[in-house]
């Protein structure tokens, strides 16, 4: 019997989604386990949605995921999202580092197909586990075709979240993700996809990913009362070429950052102050020019260090990664 063609593709990562723990009461010591047929199967209701393609890029804790991972499974993206064939993807993730993931997908493809990021915070074998609903939530996403022109989305415990704002702020309850009110498109109620704000995107994703096989590094250094320098020197003697400091309040920088900022500087590496605080812009200050210390302004510090990775890889300046987070 001939298969109707795939519409969704369901690309699996690994993750809690993907996990299973030694009894139902176990929440949070579990094992990567399932693959993605397998989880995709465990879905009441998931046939009903049209043809899903299940490839599985590797099954892993997303603290694995590594810079060439994460590329091999952009590109991935990129090349299914040109198949005509295809109406939009799913992609299943470890929660604790989707959203560096979600961010670079968000700097390096613009298309207008929905792709959705997905996890869970319990493993399936989980008493009330959140993975079925949450992948099915996203199926329903990706399918959608309001979903569209919406850039890279996240998908968890019922909101529909823009990538280039969801951010994980809980360890272990199911809702973990969130997002600064501009980030918070829609979510889906009892089946319905509901879409009731659209992100203002740039036509062309700004660090587009041909020609990227590997990332420069980049350490982000946690700033904090009475530190130390030692950890800047030892980025430094590391061979990094960029720094981003977690800083405190709106990205001030405690005389130690500061000085190993300025180190950093005379070696030609790249600094940028964020924030440790978990939401909020850091604002621009009249000494940054004379420090040569840029301003994450809009971007957390790991979302900072992704956009100075693709900024460095591709050869831009001070000045034009300043003008990178100004318009991001
Ligand atoms: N340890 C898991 C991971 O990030 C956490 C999760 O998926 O919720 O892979």
């Amino acid at each position: 019997m001939r298969r109707a063609p795939a519409r969704l593709v369901l690309l699996g990562t690994g993750g809690t989604i993907a996990a299973t723990a030694g009894h139902a009461n176990e929440l949070t010591d579990y094992r990567v386990t399932e693959d993605v047929d397998a989880m995709l199967a465990a879905v009441p209701g998931a046939q009903a949605l049209g043809a899903i393609r299940c490839e599985q890029i590797f099954n892993i804790d997303s603290r694995q995921f590594t810079t060439a991972g994460v590329l091999r499974l952009a590109r991935r993206i990129r090349a299914l999202l040109r198949d005509p064939e295809i109406d939009g993807l799913v992609v299943t993730h470890g929660t604790d580092t989707l959203e560096e993931t979600a961010f670079l997908l968000h700097l390096t493809i613009r298309h207008p197909k929905p792709v959705v990021l997905v996890g869970a915070m319990r493993p399936g074998s989980a008493l009330s586990a959140d993975g079925p609903l949450n992948l099915y939530n996203a199926l329903l996403v990706a399918r959608d075709p309001r979903s569209r022109d919406c850039g890279i989305l996240v998908a968890m415990n019922d909101r529909i979240l823009a990538a280039r704002h969801a951010t994980k702020g809980h360890t272990t309850r199911v809702d973990a993700f969130g997002a600064e009110g501009p980030g918070v498109l829609g979510w889906i109620s009892d089946g319905a996809v509901r879409i009731v704000q659209r992100p203002i995107l740039p036509p062309a994703a700004p660090f587009p990913l041909t020609g990227l096989r590997k990332l420069p590094r980049v350490d982000i250094l946690y700033d904090h009362q009475d530190a130390g320098d030692h950890l800047y020197q030892a980025a430094i003697d590391a061979g990094v070429e960029g720094i981003v400091v977690a800083g405190l309040g709106n990205g001030s920088l405690s005389p130690a950052a500061l000085r190993g900022c300025a180190r950093a500087r005379r070696r030609g590496i790249q600094c940028i102050r964020a924030s440790r605080v978990p939401y909020g812009e850091v604002t621009v200050k009249a000494s940054d020019d004379e420090d040569g210390i840029l301003a994450s302004r809009g971007l957390n510090p790991q979302q900072a260090r992704t956009l100075l990775r693709l900024a460095l890889a591709r050869g831009l300046d001070t000045t034009a990664i300043g003008a990178a987070l100004r318009e991001l």
